[in-house]
């Protein structure tokens, strides 16, 4: 891996899946009896393009983490996802970071691959996204709707986003809290680089979900 910048995956694994109605938190998860949080370890493992893994679980299960992904630093996610990735921003000094959601458990290890090879163009910031398949419609407080958005100019985010360090740092130094990472980014006003993002990534939140990846895997 000469010539190119260090790039480690964060890998914020540290939410409760209240959504999904699971037993266990939903990165501890089995799918096809493997858990998403090791899915998504290989999948970032396999993609060639990483050099570190940092993954942030709720405090109980740090040492069910070690047991199952050996090769990857744990460190205790916190309240809010942005509080997870600042706890594992902390422990890496990896000059490109990328971040991903330990639910987007089944994304194919070319995507790691395209979002590095755009920040080793030069891009600071870089997220894949899809295009939108239904019509959106803006509602109001009692589900009346306000307009249709136009879809041709949206697009539905996935992980992994990648940053140049610097750019991740500065937009997590406050205590922000952001959907995702690249909303922190923009919010400091940072140009943010879409590229085609990959159905496989969708994020386990709901029972369908969970079914889909079932079938899926
Ligand atoms: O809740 P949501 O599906 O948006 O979470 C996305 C990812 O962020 C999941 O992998 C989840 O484990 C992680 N997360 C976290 N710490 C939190 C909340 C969510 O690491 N406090």
């Amino acid at each position: 891996m000469h010539g190119r910048p260090r790039v480690a995956v964060l890998i914020p694994a540290a939410g409760m899946g209240t959504r999904l109605g699971e037993a266990q938190p939903k990165a501890f998860v089995e799918v096809g009896g493997v858990t998403l949080l090791e899915r998504s370890v290989a999948a970032a493992r396999e993609s060639g393009v990483v050099d570190e893994i940092v993954v942030a679980v709720p405090e109980s299960l740090a040492d069910s983490a070690h047991r199952l992904v050996p090769d990857a630093r744990i460190v205790v996610g916190g309240a809010q996802r942005s509080d997870s990735v600042r706890a594992a921003l902390a422990a890496s000094d990896a000059a490109l970071i990328l971040v991903h959601d330990a639910a987007r458990a089944l994304t194919p290890p070319s995507l790691f691959a395209d979002v590095v090879a755009e920040l080793c163009d030069g891009a600071p910031a870089v997220v894949p996204g899809t295009p939108v398949a239904d019509t959106l419609k803006r509602v109001d407080s009692t589900s009346g709707v306000v307009d249709t958005v136009d879809r041709d100019m949206l697009r539905a985010i996935q992980t992994p986003q990648g940053f140049a360090a610097d750019v991740l740092r500065a937009a997590h130094a406050g205590s922000g809290d952001a959907t995702d990472d690249a909303g922190l980014v923009e919010a400091a006003g940072v140009a943010v680089k879409v590229i085609p993002g990959d159905a496989m990534a969708f994020k386990v939140t709901t029972p369908f979900d969970l079914r889909l990846a079932r079938l899926l895997a």
